[in-house]
């Protein structure tokens, strides 16, 4: 057990492999979910779980579960993954990099012939990227109880193409697999963030996930002339929105460290370049690891958005349209992690997830934990996306001792 190394070379075989399944001509994929490059990703990692001697199993939203027994098989699994769907100009690491370290850690443990005490499943949570089905994360949404199988199947696509349909499609509606009972997740990811490069650390230790409050907002003028119109008597919505994103931008530096805030969309209307703006609707996101800190973020929006309209003679309607508490991970999966980095000598920092990852959900109803490991630039959701061969082993490695720390072997 002690010289039990996971092949790093055999993973970015298979991460090579995986990643010619809808390969872009930049180098990224785009394998958007329930699509038949999806199915021919999920027959390729099946394929090759199979290989590996795992029971499969799927559930009726598409999750699937490859199955390594243990020496007792009535222990609750642990459990490690990630997707396999992604952005239409994803990278070949998102995703399919927590996925192909869980099946090297079934491959690693093979060939050493262990046995674990509970069994070890490797997990493809459905539509993780909410690309082509929104909200993201269904698959583990719907496995951890959070959103219903009724509403994730009536989901439709641009084509009006329902979830359900496309999910039956493709052949990947499974059948219940009774109430999750899991021992521990783990899951393994690029950092999709510039820190760890930066730092030159090899391991992220994630500890928790952000708190995320999003907002819609509505400002209301009157559209006018641009000529005849005197400046004083203008109330002109896109100036007031203006404040907003300034004030918005000045609340994600005055909580630092760790607050995000982001204006990301705005529609003018009626956006003609001779009529003062009537009205203007923007979105506002917000973020950072300590609820209480985020809360206060938010009775400063609201108080400075209310003396922005006031003072541009603007009507405000802001409305919270999302709500995500901070999720902090479980201490002794954290710390599994981090022993496993310092037992490889592998340099290492805590590190607070900044996207949304399956884990956060799991978290709701296990413990769970994750890897990080750097990527180039801290790009991702780009078919640029890209990290070494050494950095994803060492990740994997990790992973593995984790899931070992947990499992239980001799
Ligand atoms: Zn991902």
């Amino acid at each position: 057990m002690e010289n039990l190394r996971v092949d790093g070379q055999r993973l970015w075989d298979s991460l090579m492999e995986m990643a010619k399944i809808g390969a872009t001509p930049k180098g990224g994929v785009c394998r958007l979910t329930l699509t038949d490059l999806d199915k021919q990703s999920r027959d390729l990692f099946i394929s090759w779980c199979e290989e590996a001697g795992c029971r499969i199993a799927v559930d009726p939203v598409g999750n699937i579960f490859a199955r390594r027994p243990g020496r007792n098989n009535k222990l609750p699994p642990i459990l490690t993954g990630s997707h396999l769907d992604s952005q239409p100009t994803g990278g070949k690491f998102d995703g399919a990099y927590g996925v192909l370290a869980g099946l090297e850690v079934l491959r690693t443990l093979n060939e050493g012939a262990v046995e674990t005490e509970a069994p070890v499943e490797v997990v493809v949570w459905t539509n993780e990227e909410g690309s082509r089905y929104a909200p993201a994360m269904m698959g583990s949404g719907v496995f951890t109880g959070l959103f219903t199988l009724e509403d994730t199947y009536a989901a439709e696509d641009v084509d009006g193409v329902s979830f359900g349909e496309a999910l039956e499609r493709i052949g990947y509606k499974g059948d219940p697999v009774g109430k999750p009972d899991i021992g521990a997740y783990f899951e393994a990811h690029i950092e999709q963030g510039p820190i760890l490069e930066a730092e030159g650390r090899t391991i992220g230790v994630v500890t928790g996930a952000q708190g995320q409050r999003w907002y819609e907002v509505t400002l209301t003028g009157m559209e006018a002339h641009a000529g005849p119109t005197p400046m004083a008597r203008r109330k002109d919505a896109l100036v007031g929105a203006a404040e907003v994103v300034r004030t918005v931008n000045r609340i994600g530096h005055d909580f630092q460290p760790d607050a995000c805030a982001t204006v990301g969309m705005m529609q003018v209307h009626p956006n003609s370049r001779n009529v003062i703006p009537g009205r203007v609707f923007l979105t506002i996101d917000f973020r950072h690891p300590d609820d209480a800190r985020l809360a206060e973020m938010d009775a400063t929006l609201r108080r400075e958005l209310t003396a922005i309209a006031d003072a541009a003679k603007l009507e405000l309607d802001l409305k919270q349209i999302l709500d995500f508490a901070a999720t902090p991970f479980d201490p002794d999966c954290v710390d599994a992690v981090r022993k496993g980095a310092e037992r490889f000598g592998y340099s290492h920092r805590d590190i607070i997830s900044g996207a949304g990852h399956d884990a956060v959900y799991v978290a709701k109803i296990a413990p769970a934990g994750m890897i990080f490991v750097p990527c180039e630039d801290g790009i991702s959701h780009n078919e640029i996306e890209n990290a070494t061969r050494e950095d994803l082993a060492a990740g994997c490695q990790v992973l593995l001792q984790a899931v070992l720390d947990r499992a239980g072997a001799r």
